[in-house]
């Protein structure tokens, strides 16, 4: 007999993905010439040289093969002491820490070693991209609380309470925050520490941007008491050592579940990049002081961005964290999409429309700071062209 003709070879789950927000942008933008943009959530330094010659070197001197499954022993040593020495976490570097390709693979390795089939996972928007889709590639049904810019986008917990059920399994938070900015305060997260503890749950959360905190000490969502036990923590060198295209980040957890993320990572990565992770290892033996460099420049442009969007009439709080401003631009009447495609169109300057972070998203465009300080005068310049014609 003969078999019925597919209508299509792609599972159901993946064709019902909406694709990024983002990338609509981009592709745009990249049709355009000379377009300013503000749209990449990257560093603009180039890796330290110390960290370049340690992978040089591990090549030179055939480091080729693949690592152990977990990643180096020795790097994650120098993890485990990063977090130690930097948030006052404890983690065995033998069972606890995993070395990934990217904190977006640790993310992914968190979800699908966590959800069962229909598992609730919650999310604070707006919030990163990536967090909604890989739930539902799990296999999780993602639930959305909303904060709100009035707010300055703090966590409610009330609102994050009524979010729970019988089935959620975990919360991902994000902080600082992209897009916001937005560092949780200490009453945070002793307050989503307090809910964890009273349903059970696990927080995933997502550290990537704790190297780039500008006011006072970054707390650890895992040094919160009892939050190691129910935390999965995820990191990585993309942000704070300006290595995104390295593809290294981490995670560490409690013994169980790091075991069961290392189970699927074994079997669908074997181990992240061999050359990187000598880079890596050079990185937390002697970046610290390049990181605190990086660092104070992001400082100083948020400090000039951020009044400056004020002074033009898009009202912007002064995010804590990160290298994004995401000021309001419900002044102008115009939705986020139309006012991004606008200002790339009319005036050549790429940002991201908020919505694409989630509802609560809307009426804000998300600029990230990380450019030249020519570039973000010169991209100023065109916004307030831009704001005066309106
Ligand atoms: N989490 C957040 C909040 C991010 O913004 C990003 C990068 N845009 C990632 C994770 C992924 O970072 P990595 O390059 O380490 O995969």
């Amino acid at each position: 007999m003969k078999p019925q003709t597919r209508k299509t070879y792609v599972s159901e789950t993946v064709a019902q993905l909406k694709p990024s927000g983002i990338r609509r942008f981009f592709d745009l933008a990249s049709s355009l010439e000379g377009v300013i943009s503000l749209g990449v959530g990257e560093p603009d330094f180039v890796t330290s040289w110390s960290i370049r010659e340690a992978s040089i070197l591990a090549l030179e001197q055939g480091y080729t093969s693949y690592t152990a499954n977990a990643g180096l022993p020795e790097l994650r040593q120098e993890i485990a002491a990063y977090l130690r020495r930097k948030f006052r976490v404890e983690y065995h570097p033998e069972t606890e820490v995993l070395v990934t390709v990217g904190a977006s693979q640790a993310l992914d390795l968190a979800l699908r070693a966590i959800v069962n089939p229909g598992d609730e996972v919650i999310l604070i928007e707006p919030s990163f991209v990536a967090y909604e889709p890989l739930v539902v590639l799990a296999g999780g049904k993602p639930v959305a609380v909303r904060t709100s810019g009035a707010d300055r986008f703090r966590l409610d917990l009330t609102q994050l309470e009524q979010a729970v059920t019988a089935r959620t399994k975990a919360v991902i938070v994000c902080s600082p925050n992209n897009p916001t900015g937005t560092v949780l305060s200490r009453a945070e997260l002793d307050g989503l520490a307090r809910l964890a503890q009273a349903h059970d749950l696990l927080v995933i959360a997502d550290e990537i941007y704790a190297e780039l905190t500008y006011e006072g000490e970054y707390t650890s969502m895992a040094a919160v008491a009892g939050m190691r036990e129910r935390t999965i923590l995820v990191s990585g060198f993309s942000k704070g050592f300006a290595m995104t295209g390295w593809r290294l980040g981490f995670a560490a957890a409690p013994e169980e579940l790091l075991q069961a993320m290392l189970k699927i990572h074994q079997y669908a990565m074997m181990c992240a990049p061999t050359m990187a992770q000598y880079g890596a290892l050079e990185a937390l033996r002697s970046g610290e002081r390049d990181v605190a460099e990086m660092r104070n420049s992001y400082r100083r442009r948020r400090n000039y961005f951020v009044a400056s969007l004020n002074e033009m009439g898009l009202p912007c709080h002064l995010p804590g964290g990160a290298f994004y401003a995401f000021p309001s631009i419900q002044p102008t009447g115009l939705t986020s999409e139309q006012f991004a495609e606008r200002l790339l169109l009319e005036e050549k300057v790429a940002v991201v429309p908020g919505n694409v972070f989630g509802q609560s998203g809307e009426g804000y465009i998300r600029c990230s700071y990380a450019s030249s300080l020519e570039q973000l005068q010169e991209a100023l310049k065109r916004m307030k062209r831009f704001l005066a014609r309106l």
